[in-house]
């Protein structure tokens, strides 16, 4: 095998990770032959065979039963399942003095921010995965023998096993390259990369196609896209599988001062590409009833309108993150026949103002329109809000509570984000013009940054904005509601498989 394509934990595992998942079908679509491998899937997969079985410890299997065969949960039984599979992570960690692994996160005995400790560690040998890449890993690599693996890291939950992997691959003789999101997001919007190239030489910041040696000439790599070759069925804890698809990259609005992704150039990928990656989805898969996961950072309203009709004719439901602009109102009921069965919906905030003073583009009145429109005609709604925005005022929370309380039962599922400032991006640029003051980092100089600390009028918003949320805005009836519904774990994937009554299924 020429490539394998592989993402180490921990990643919730719900549906393959978007990036590698791509690649490794960007890579299949030009006849190079390539491997896609969830290595947080079957570490999962691994730990839950290990659970102790009997009276006193949590019935896993029965818990992923339930998570597996079912193509609608109930918010309680979600809750119950998903504790059961947290507690048997529980178990596991324990086995590990100082790690902590949950299903979407891992905590190392070092910080999780300085990559020199976190190989330090590694190297010392016995790491919660050393088992698992001999028992598991070892013998899937002997068998398929390629000639080059790519790890791939979106999360900072992927680090340190990450780098335990790569020191495994090296011993093992095998030669890896190292790319992702993950560090691209250091090298553009943070500080570090240097610093974990410092450890993982073989990191890169290339695309994943120039990355691997491959020329796609003028076209875009993702304009041609097959199902890659799984090395493992597809075994993702979820009633009904979901894909991850892109319809663009980059973003069409690209104007938010505090974007964390504005340097990428808008690409939207024609309806035809989306029609031949579905003619290669395996057969067995399609009779499972999936559901597309659009992944774009802004759905474009006129792509996703183009597909429409190819969603309907295959049978297949989907959900995606779109601005709530004015175009969803106008097709809402399309979106809805032709299988739309929840948008995530960047409201953040019920303050006009505010949002203009950051370029967000976003109108609250159209918000909730959008909000309405989309709960009227079936469709599941996932509101984003952001709180502790630099020169928030008590009178935008008052306006943002008001917001909510007009929604009312519109907002099935909500998240309330407190604001954190990248390290670059325009708004740090211009820090003073925004009455901002930087303030000089408190993790040591070899710790990766993501955010740089501030103030703003000598006062931090962020810490106001939590109590907002805690004292004010959870104790709106509505949100209340919204929040216990929304589950905390596997994140927005089996958001649209849980049960609201009046939404689509
Ligand atoms: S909508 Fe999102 S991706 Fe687009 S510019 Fe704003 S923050 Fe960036």
């Amino acid at each position: 095998m020429k490539f394998l394509v592989t993402v180490p934990p921990v990643i919730t595992p719900s549906e393959p990770p978007s990036g590698a998942f791509l690649l490794a079908a960007g890579l299949s679509a030009r006849g190079i032959e390539t491997g896609f491998l969830d290595l947080s899937l079957e570490y999962f997969r691994h730990i839950f065979s290990l659970s102790p079985e009997g009276r006193g410890y949590p019935a896993v299997m029965p818990a992923i039963d339930y998570l597996l065969h079912n193509p609608d949960y109930t918010p309680q039984q979600h809750r119950t399942s998903v504790g059961i599979l947290n507690s048997s992570m529980k178990l596991f960690s324990k086995k590990h003095p100082g790690w902590k692994i949950t299903l979407m996160d891992l905590m190392p005995p070092v910080s999780l921010h300085r990559p020199s400790e976190l190989v330090r560690i590694c190297r010392d040998g016995n790491t919660p995965f050393s088992r698992f890449w001999e028992e598991y890993l070892l013998p899937v690599l002997q068998r398929c023998n390629p000639e080059n693996v790519l790890v791939s890291l979106s999360y900072l939950s992927q680090l340190t096993a990450g780098i335990d992997l790569v020191l495994f691959l090296r011993r093992a003789g095998y030669r890896v390259t190292v790319g992702g999101s993950l560090l691209n997001s250091l090298s553009r919007t943070g500080m570090g990369y240097e610093l974990v190239r410092s450890v993982l030489p073989e990191s890169s910041l290339s695309d994943g196609s120039s990355l691997l040696g491959f020329n796609s000439g003028s076209d875009p790599f993702l304009s041609d896209i097959s199902w890659p070759d799984m090395l493992e069925k597809w075994n993702y804890i979820s009633g009904r599988p979901v894909i991850p698809y892109t319809l663009s990259t980059g973003c069409y609005w690209n104007r938010c001062l505090f974007c964390p992704d504005s340097s990428r150039k808008l690409t939207i990928y024609a309806h035809e590409t989306f029609e031949r990656f579905i003619s290669t989805i395996p057969s067995t898969l399609m009779d499972m009833n999936p559901v597309i996961h659009f992944v774009d950072s802004a759905i474009p309203g006129k792509a996703l309108e183009a597909v429409l009709p190819l969603l309907r004719r295959y049978k297949l439901d989907f959900y995606t993150f779109a601005r709530p602009e004015g175009w969803i109102s106008k097709i809402v009921d399309r979106l809805s026949e032709s299988g739309c069965l929840m948008l995530q919906l960047g409201a953040e905030s019920g303050s006009r103002s505010l949002l203009d003073r950051f370029e967000k583009g976003i109108d609250p009145a159209t918000s909730l329109e959008v909000i309405e429109k989309c709960a009227s005609a079936g469709i599941r709604t996932y509101v984003y809000m952001l709180l502790g925005l630099p020169g928030e005022t008590e009178i935008d929370i008052n306006e943002s509570i008001r917001f909510l309380e007009k929604a009312g039962d519109s907002i099935d599922f909500i998240n309330f984000s407190i604001f954190n400032l990248p390290v670059n991006c325009a708004l740090t640029d211009r820090a003073a013009e925004f009455g901002i003051d930087l303030l000089d980092h408190d993790s040591p100089d070899d710790a990766i940054r993501l955010y740089r600390p501030f103030l703003h009028n000598g006062q931090n918003p962020r810490i106001g904005a939590r109590l907002a949320v805690s004292e004010r805005f959870a104790k709106i009836a509505s949100v209340a509601e919204a929040l216990k519904r929304t589950p905390r774990w596997f994140r927005t994937s089996h958001f649209p498989l849980i049960e609201i009554p009046g939404r689509n299924s």
